[in-house]
């Protein structure tokens, strides 16, 4: 049984994808930080979790098995997060290998466009952030940037580079929100919208999205996560209640750094939903 009231954290990244502390590493900040019920979600990958595992006990942390699915709807890139599965899944295994397989390609081609507005080699300079060759990400290029002094840090760079209408942007097909929801649910895990509040949908295709996300097996989404401000907790409270879903609460830590959010210091949940942890048994 997982309490109500403690201090959980279920949305982070470690160096399996776009983070920059190793598994265990995440492990130990997160019990540093006072997590109790912790899960890490990497991107498309759940080659972290044994190692997350294995620390998270020896710390004393309960530990969920996670992982963050980039998935394409409507055009938009959404991402959903898995919990509380069986990570031996073979369908899940497969399925995540599959939408991690485009990413290489995608990279190269996402180097050749900033290559074309003067910034060269980027691919290498990404590299070496990437501690996954399996998981080259956007963050990596950012870092990067960041480094060569293109930009001050990691949220400027996605004002100017690496997203639409942008250099160094590349469309990408990801896992279909069918597909997501069912390796996430055929493995016993429990499907959530990652930070709803970042998808600039509008009300009727937002409505659209949750109907259909709910149909496929979805039950929650995240109010509380690092990607929200504190009016989106009251919004996407109101979203959770009105589509009777659960709720979550995650920071998305992925490294330390000014201005971003660390491991475990979100607010709670507001009183009145059903955090998803509830729902487990310990
Ligand atoms: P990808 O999966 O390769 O498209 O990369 C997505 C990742 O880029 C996200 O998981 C974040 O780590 C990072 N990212 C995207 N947008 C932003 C942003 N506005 N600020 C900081 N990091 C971002
Ligand atoms: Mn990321
Ligand atoms: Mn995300
Ligand atoms: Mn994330």
């Amino acid at each position: 049984m997982y309490l109500a009231t403690a201090n959980v954290d279920l949305h982070c990244h470690s160096t399996v994808s776009d983070g920059v502390l190793a598994p265990s590493a995440v492990a130990e900040r997160a019990r540093a930080q006072g997590v109790e019920v912790w899960a890490l979600t990497d991107h498309d990958e759940v080659g972290g979790l044994d190692q997350a595992r294995s620390t998270a006990h020896d710390l004393g942390m309960q530990f969920i098995n996670g992982v963050e699915i980039s998935v394409t709807w409507a055009q938009k890139t959404i991402h959903i997060v898995g919990l509380n599965f069986d990570a031996d899944n073979v369908q899940l295994r497969d399925g995540l290998a599959k939408t991690r397989s485009g990413r290489q390609r995608r990279a190269e081609d996402m180097s050749a466009d900033l290559a074309r507005v003067g910034i060269p080699n980027c691919y290498e300079g990404a590299l070496k952030y990437v501690g996954n060759p399996d998981l080259i990400s956007r963050a990596h290029f950012a870092r990067y940037l960041v480094e060569i002094g293109v930009c001050p840090d990691v949220s400027s760079v996605f004002k100017s580079y690496l997203t639409e209408g942008h250099p160094g942007f590349v469309p990408h097909r990801w896992a279909t929100l069918a597909e997501a929801l069912k390796w996430i649910t055929q493995a016993g895990g429990s499907a959530i919208v990652a930070h709803p509040g970042r998808y600039d949908l509008d009300l009727l295709k937002a409505d659209v999205f949750f109907n259909e996300f709910k149909s496929l097996g979805g039950v929650g989404i995240e109010v509380v996560t690092g990607s929200h401000t504190p009016d989106q907790y009251e919004e996407y409270a109101k979203i959770a209640k009105q589509y009777n879903f659960l709720a979550s609460r995650g920071s998305d830590f992925h490294a330390v750094e000014k201005g971003m959010l660390d491991l475990g210091q979100l607010p709670s949940l507001p009183k009145d939903l059903t955090p998803v942890w509830v729902t487990w048994t310990a």
